[in-house]
């Protein structure tokens, strides 16, 4: 897989003598969570993959040299079973997926780290990420954190914003930013599943009143939103953006605490 991380802020690049010197209580470790599933008719599988590795690259390059902050190597599956059946999609089960957060969570742990943040870029791991956070402090008292640093696209119309969700404008120009040549601009389909100003109170997604959806019940091609607008020229800067915010959050990741109550 393609990777922007700078080597000197990725883990495995190190020997374990080297990770041993590290300062342990103010180090800040990343655990990139992605997914390998469909992304429409001209997205690739590793979209998700790709988006967060290109993203947390720009962010790491973003934060200040003296600030010990390494990325771990990513786990590309996710829960996807939304886009099951979509030929390529391959989703690990909610329980194989938490075993596996876990597993890390506990090996980090025996290793003597206290601090890692899951940097997460598919929406179907969302839920299952803030979950596993609580459960590896309360399990082994780490200071755990959840990053979701793909939203907040600026200047998008009110629709794609808010229904612009997978394989849309965002996603599509990102990566004509970073793998144009993965892009099949030949084939774009739109496709959204409501529009803004829809009667109703229960939607999608994004509401106080959801319903739960599989790709194939309201997206037959696999998009939710529209690609048409996309250029490499919106995703340069909405990476640029997205990597200000992202390394923001994590210099001040890496110097939280908690507070200690009497
Ligand atoms: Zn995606």
């Amino acid at each position: 897989m393609k990777t922007w991380i700078p080597d000197d802020r990725f883990l495995p690049y190190l020997t374990w003598k080297q990770v041993e010197a590290l300062p342990k209580d103010r180090t800040l470790l990343i655990l990139p969570t992605a997914a390998i599933e469909q992304h429409g008719h001209h997205l690739p599988l590793a979209t998700d993959t790709l988006i967060n590795n290109y993203l947390l690259g720009h962010a790491l390059r973003k934060v200040p040299a003296d600030v010990s902050i390494y990325a771990l190597a990513p786990v590309c599956y996710g829960k996807s079973n939304e886009h099951i059946g979509y030929p390529g999609t391959l989703s690990l089960s909610r329980d194989t997926f938490m075993a596996v957060l876990r597993d890390l969570g506990a090996s980090l742990k025996a290793g003597g780290f206290e601090k890692l943040v899951f940097f997460n870029s598919h929406g179907g791991n969302h839920s299952l990420v803030d979950v596993m956070a609580r459960d590896l402090r309360a399990e082994f008292g780490m200071t755990t954190f959840c990053l979701f640093g793909g939203g907040g696209a600026s200047g998008l119309d009110p629709q794609e914003a808010a229904y612009g969700f997978h394989a849309g404008e965002v996603e599509t120009s990102v990566l004509l930013a970073a793998t144009p040549e993965l892009v099949h601009t030949d084939r774009y389909t739109v496709n959204y599943i409501r529009q803004v100003g829809d009667p109703g109170v229960l939607k999608p997604e994004f509401a106080y009143a959801t319903y739960a959806w599989l790709t194939r019940d309201i997206a037959p091609s696999g998009v939710m939103g529209d690609p048409n607008p996309s250029t490499a020229e919106k995703g340069l800067k909405w990476c640029d953006e997205m990597s200000t915010r992202i390394a923001a959050a994590l210099v001040e990741m890496s110097e939280f605490r908690h507070r200690e109550l009497k």
